[in-house]
């Protein structure tokens, strides 16, 4: 290989070093999903309870995305840098060692894939889905301690590292342990891994309320029928399957243990039900469709299904009729 075809190749390196519009580009495609998924992921917590997130709990939210963006794009690139030079030296070193012609280093750099269009999908893949984690981290930490801890949600198509994870709730700042002793405070663990965290919620708080409710109302406990629908969806979601919300999934795990519920919950029930009736008509909500179960059908389940649509309007009904 030339001197030349040597300045030409570390030329094409530095360029894409140090190329600000990549840094840029990396940084916004980093703000927006950390911005939109934190504030998502408050705003759905805030439901269960049936109140709004303040505007200074979104304000400062959105000031530690931005940060997080800010710094995550900024040592990306330098990871990117610090990787690709090595692997470079390394595969130069061995091109000098072994006497190559500078096609035969352009071919040995090509099957390398320091460069490829593969690499770069791989690292946007992975840097979307710690931004995601990482906002809803975020937002669990500007609960205002309705969120007090974190759960793993292991992908479907996880492997052998994620499910050796213990998936258990631990505190917000505490980290997950895997099998042989290595340490996440969320996911991904690892390239590609589509794993995800799920919220635990004060369990005291929610109690709290609703034994303040209980006291001038009644509390309904859910059916059978409901139980085995919730049962349904949660076999559904464990096998990872896409629809629903993590209220969606609070709502599940309540009615599968047929938890005593409050009338604002029956009535938040009543008005999922009415709002989401229209996804019946989509695809694969029937078991003899095609897509089945759909998005829509798996939150349909979670909240307990026909039998929870039927049983959360007749205790609507009756309590208008009494009041
Ligand atoms: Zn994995
Ligand atoms: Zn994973």
């Amino acid at each position: 290989m030339s001197t030349i075809d040597f300045i030409n190749l570390l030329k094409e390196v530095q360029k894409f070093q140090s190329d600000p519009k990549v840094i840029a580009s990396m940084n916004k495609l980093l703000d927006k999903v950390t911005q939109d998924t934190s504030k998502a992921t408050l705003q759905e917590i805030y439901n269960i309870l049936n109140e709004a997130p303040k505007p200074d709990q979104l304000k400062l939210l959105s000031a530690e995305a931005l940060k997080y963006a800010e710094t995550r794009s900024g040592t990306l690139i330098q990871g990117i840098d610090e990787t690709t030079s090595e692997r470079f030296r390394e595969l130069f070193a061995s091109a000098l060692e072994e006497g190559m012609s500078a096609q035969q280093f352009a071919d040995s750099l090509n099957e390398s894939g320091i460069f490829d269009e593969d690499r770069a999908l791989l690292i946007a893949r992975t840097e979307t889905a710690f931004a995601h984690n990482e906002a809803a981290l975020l937002s669990y930490q500007n609960s205002e301690g309705v969120v007090v801890g974190k759960e793993w949600l292991v992908a479907n198509d996880a492997c052998e590292i994620c499910l050796s994870i213990d998936p258990s709730s631990i505190p917000l700042d505490a980290m997950f342990q895997s099998e042989n002793g290595d340490e996440y405070l969320s996911p991904p663990a690892h390239p590609n891994c589509r794993c995800t965290t799920t919220a635990t919620l004060d369990i005291p708080f929610e109690a709290k309320s609703e034994s303040v409710e209980l006291q001038k109302a009644e509390t309904y406990k859910p059916t059978e029928a409901m139980a085995e629908e919730a049962k349904r969806a949660l076999k559904w979601k464990a096998e990872g399957r896409a629809g629903g919300t993590r209220v969606g999934l609070a709502r599940a795990n309540q009615l599968a243990k047929r938890e005593n519920l409050s009338e604002s919950t029956v009535k938040r029930m009543f008005s999922f039900f009415s709002r989401h009736e229209v996804d019946k008509r989509g695809k694969g909500f029937s078991p003899d469709e095609e897509g089945y179960p759909s998005k829509g059908r798996v939150a349909w389940a979670l909240w307990g299904g026909d039998a929870g649509y039927s049983w959360s309007r007749r205790i609507v009904e009756s309590i208008k009729e009494k009041g």
